[in-house]
């Protein structure tokens, strides 16, 4: 296996990331990584920091990861290079960011009334960044005894089809991709392999939908072939990284684990009119 240089699926504090932006780009450093990109859940606000950790020893692409609801479930699209000052973009995710807040504090009523009491501002201080979701409500959970892992958390009580289980706003597919276009960022169908759309790419590629996640720490390398030829054949573009939490995290893998072409940064450049 080749040594990546490039990682473009990373989340931190910010969201529900468990290194702080810094951190993150300390680690993509001592990797050897060349360019990273930050894609926290409905935020941007982690982007500024990591630049500025990084500096020029390393690139940190703007980037953002947004679930959509439409009729194909729930979809996530990254988009990668946006303008992290884009006021249409920033007032999306500011709406989401809100709804977040409410949704959290229902599931925080739901846990106590099944004898799980937590502090609304416990969880407040654990999200710390901007965007509040449930990872942190797990690890508050796991803070006062009521799970072992956080794992438990979601597969008794916060997961899809758990009894604190509370959906959130979610845009649809062609809100999501809208946003990112006129941040002037490149659309993304994240971890691909699992969306279930993928007879389907013809209709989001008339959406605008740019790319595919092809490298991922979940994908078969019969999975990344596949995902790669479709690529081919919709003329999209192939990006790919680890979808890092933090160390120990159940989801996603350590920086730099998948192998990313550096090709692919040098098409979403071109694509993003960076180049
Ligand atoms: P939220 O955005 O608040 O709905 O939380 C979604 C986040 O929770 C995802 O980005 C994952 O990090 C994590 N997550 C979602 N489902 C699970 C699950 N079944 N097991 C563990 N983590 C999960
Ligand atoms: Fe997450
Ligand atoms: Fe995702
Ligand atoms: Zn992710």
């Amino acid at each position: 296996m080749q040594r990546s240089l490039v990682d473009l699926h990373i989340h931190s504090t910010a969201s529900d990331g468990v290194l702080t932006p810094t951190e993150v780009v300390h680690l993509a450093l001592k990797r050897g990584l060349s360019a990273i990109a930050l894609t926290d859940h409905d935020t941007l606000a982690g982007v500024a920091e990591a630049q500025a950790a990084a500096g020029t020893r390393l690139e940190v692409i703007p980037g953002v990861e947004v679930n959509s609801e439409g009729d194909w479930g729930d979809l996530h699209f990254l988009g990668l290079y946006v303008d992290p000052e884009n006021p249409f973009l920033n007032e999306r995710l500011r709406a989401m960011q809100e709804a977040r807040v409410g949704r959290a504090q229902r599931i925080v009523k739901k846990l106590a009334w099944l004898g799980m009491p937590l502090d609304w501002e416990e969880v407040r201080a654990l999200a710390g960044g901007q965007s509040v979701g449930r990872p942190h409500i797990a690890r508050a959970l796991l803070n006062h005894g009521y799970i072992s892992t956080t794992q438990e958390a979601f597969d008794r009580y916060i997961g899809r089809e758990g009894p604190a289980y509370v959906p959130r706003l979610r845009l649809t597919p062609t809100e999501v991709i809208e946003a990112i276009h006129r941040a002037g960022g490149v659309a993304v169908l994240a971890h691909p392999a699992y969306s279930g759309v993928l007879n389907q790419v013809e209709t989001f590629v008339s959406h605008g939908l740019e790319g595919l996640e092809v490298y991922y720490p979940d994908h078969s390398p019969e999975d990344t072939q596949a995902l790669l030829a479709l690529c081919q054949r919709h003329g999209l573009l192939a990006t790919g990284g680890s979808d890092f939490h933090g160390p120990g995290y159940e989801e996603g893998a350590p920086v730099g684990s998948v192998y990313v072409p550096w090709e692919c940064v040098q098409a979403l450049r071109r694509k993003a009119g960076r180049l």
